[in-house]
Order: C-alpha cells, then structure tokens, then sequence
C-alpha cells in the first residue's frame, strides 16, 4: 500500500511540475512519519524514500537508530530549545526556526558538535492565532539576525497554510512566501540562500508545486490517518 501511495504522489508530482513548466528533479518528497511505527518507515524506505519528517524530537530519537543511515531527517514540528541537543547532529534541516533565541541555541548546540546546522524559517503566512512562525514583515530581520550566528545555515521558508477543502485557496499563501523569498534573496545576505521552500501537505500539495515549492511534506497521502 505504501508503495503504491508514494508512486501515486510521485506521479502528482510530475503532473504539477509539468503544469508550471519545471523539472520533477527540483522537487523533493519528504514522507511525514509523525505517530507512524518504525515497520512503516521501513516500507516506505524500502519504496525509494530516503526524507522523513517528524515533528516529535522523541519521536525522531526513537526511530533514528532503528532505520538505515542514509536517511535524511527532517524536524518539521515545534522545536524547543532545551531539546535541541538531542536532534542537532541527526537531522539534516530543522524546517521550524521561528525566533533568534531558537536559532541561537542551534548555533550554540552545532558548534559543540562541530556541524554546520541547516535551517528554514518558518513563516506563518496566513497569520493564523493557532499557528507558530514569524510573521511575513518579520521574516527579513529574522533572517538577517540568523546570518550573523556560527555554525548555522538559512536555506530557505518553510510555511504551513491554512486547512482547508478546497486547495485553491491556499495559492496566494503559497504565492505570497514564494515572493517573500525573492525579496529575502535579493539582499544577498552572507551566508543565506533561499533555495528551499517547504510548502504543501497532503491536500494542497500540488498547488504548492506550482507556486514554487521545492519541498513538499505529505503524510496522510502516503502512511494513511493518524488516529491521535
Ligand atoms: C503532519 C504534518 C504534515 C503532513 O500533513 P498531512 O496532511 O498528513 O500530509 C506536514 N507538515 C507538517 C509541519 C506537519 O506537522
């Protein structure tokens, strides 16, 4: 089943490129495991996936010495900074940087550990109360502010649109981070691209792709309901 639902997103995926003119290849599928065994992670990799997403700094301790190495980690939940320590050195991006103080204990935590930490920063688009990240008027001198720490690497936005039926309606959000980060990209800060933007989930993703999403985090399309 698994495998099935991932060639059905990868085939989507290929559809919305082909729709907006760009190449398969610049897209990345990440598979949301959040709440999902390690037996399922394992099929998943075994269909071809090699990015996971949790949100769950747990979660990714447990399922991390379970699973083959060349898994690439992804923290897409909520970060807290006295948990940091655990993850800094087992994920490969940490999508959640809302706040310079949670930056700065990255910056702190991989310079103990001697790696340079790849970020996203989060952008609440949609200004919704219910959601974390920075806001659009923000992003920029959160950006900047980050740039200046050690050992610590922008890559891109990442943001989570609003939930809704219809995927249409989240086009403009998605539109929106897409020229916020052309904006950011145009300051040619040091030590900042802005070549990833993680946007789309399970119901929106397609969209997402063709505004110009180069990360997409689908779960329920591929591992099914979470029953929590
Ligand atoms: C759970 C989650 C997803 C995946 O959501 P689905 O609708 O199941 O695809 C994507 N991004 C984040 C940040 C999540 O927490």
């Amino acid at each position: 089943m698994i495998k099935e639902h991932i060639d059905q997103v990868h085939e989507n995926i290929k559809k919305a490129c082909a729709a907006a003119g760009r190449k398969p290849e610049e897209v990345t599928l990440i598979s949301v495991s959040k709440t999902k065994p390690v037996a399922m992670l394992r099929e998943a990799y075994e269909a071809g996936s090699r990015d996971f997403g949790e949100n769950k700094v747990q979660e990714i301790m447990d399922k991390y010495p379970n699973l083959p190495a060349d898994i690439r980690w992804h923290m897409i939940g909520h970060l807290q900074r006295n948990k940091v320590k655990y993850i800094i050195d087992k994920v490969s991006l940490i999508h959640s940087v809302d706040s310079l103080r949670l930056a700065e204990e990255i910056s702190t935590q991989a310079n103990r550990k001697q790696v340079c930490a790849n970020i996203l920063v989060e952008v609440n688009i949609a200004q919704e109360e219910s959601k974390f990240g920075t806001s659009r008027n923000e992003a920029l001198q959160l950006v900047e502010d980050i740039s200046r720490l050690p050992n610590i690497s922008v890559k891109g936005l990442m943001t989570i649109a609003p939930f809704v039926t219809n995927p249409e309606d989240n086009r403009r959000y998605f539109r929106q981070i897409r020229e916020l980060s052309v904006d950011i990209m145009e300051k040619n800060i040091d030590n900042v691209t802005m070549s990833i933007l993680s946007m789309g989930m399970t119901g929106d993703y397609m969209v997402a792709i063709e505004e110009g999403a180069t990360m997409v985090r689908v779960g329920t399309g591929i591992f099914g309901e979470r029953n929590t």
